[in-house]
């Protein structure tokens, strides 16, 4: 293990679900310089828990490409799907609170349920927001299709999660270039009631996240700004589960010329195809240091 000099903990948490890209090599490094800079710990987390679309020749590509890059992180490596059961008894102690529910609904349902209401809301994802059909079952007729074998995502009741923690959540954010922290207000009532298991899936990324964040000693969260809006769900996640609160710094998303974000489903060059087109790990570093943020305080 690094010796330390600090005790903040910093972690890279790519899915195994695909070649990373240079947006992901631009968040290790940053994690990576970051720690460097405070002199912190970099963990390294493989997010695995899509079993179907995770595979292992992505991981071990992972573990290539960091090193390629010349990042180094402490072992163990955290494989998510080995550590199901302890999400889903997270999730059971939500349960037990009475805030979540079994929900049996199929994704065409729900789109068929809010087809007819044009205004309705949806999730910063862009998801219509739940209608609530499965919240109002009775104990019974859960009981009942529970009992016949129909399969159940579990969702948490908004509702009653906010109503539980009765005060306004928020947290730290750091941006800028002198990493300048700034209170963010946390507005987890925008995605509604979330899926927090899936029918296929014993977990979720949220759940998954906020267990091991407060497991890692994770002191700082550096990912996408894609998952901004997400922090606001971690954080409910967070004080229901008394769990500790990390800092968070979303950074900007590396865009292609034409203005998207880099992403694995757009199809995005991996940095390996990049590797055989002749880049070299320096000049990767460099293109990536170049646009680089790196800590100072906090
Ligand atoms: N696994 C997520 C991703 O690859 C990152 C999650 C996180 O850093 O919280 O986008």
């Amino acid at each position: 293990m690094t010796r330390s000099l600090s005790n903040r903990v910093f972690r890279f948490a790519p899915s195994s679900n695909g070649y990373l890209h240079l947006g992901h090599a631009y968040s290790a490094l940053l994690n990576f310089e970051m720690a460097r800079a405070t002199g912190g710990r970099l963990l390294l987390r493989i997010e695995d828990i899509d079993i179907e679309r995770c595979r292992p020749e992505f991981e071990r590509a992972i573990y290539e490409d960091l090193c390629w890059l010349g990042l180094a992180w402490e072992e163990p490596v955290r494989r998510q799907s080995e550590h199901f059961a302890e999400y889903a008894s997270a999730l059971d102690r939500l349960g037990a609170q009475g805030l979540t529910y079994p929900c049996f609904c199929t994704r065409g349902e729900i789109m068929v349920a809010v087809a007819s209401k044009p205004d309705w809301p949806r999730d910063p994802d862009g998801s219509p927001l739940y209608p609530g059909t499965c919240k109002h079952l009775s104990q019974e007729e859960r009981r009942r299709r529970l009992a016949a074998g129909q399969l159940a995502a579990q969702r948490i009741d908004m509702e009653a999660a906010l109503a539980r923690v009765g005060f306004r959540l928020g947290w730290r954010e750091y941006s800028g270039a002198g990493m300048e922290g700034r209170d963010v207000a946390a507005e987890p009532g925008l995605w509604g009631d979330a899926v927090l298991s899936r029918k296929d899936i014993p977990t979720s990324y949220h759940i998954a996240v906020v267990f091991d964040d407060a497991l890692q000693g994770a002191t700082d969260v550096v990912r996408g700004e894609d998952l901004f809006m997400a922090t606001s769900l971690h954080r409910l996640l967070q004080v229901l589960l008394d769990l500790p609160a990390p800092s968070y710094h979303h950074h900007p998303l590396l865009r292609d010329a034409s203005g998207q974000k880099l992403s694995k489903s757009l199809r995005a060059k991996s940095l390996r195809a990049l590797r055989q087109e002749g880049l070299s790990a320096a000049a990767a570093r460099e293109k990536l240091t170049s646009g680089l943020i790196l800590a100072t305080a906090p």
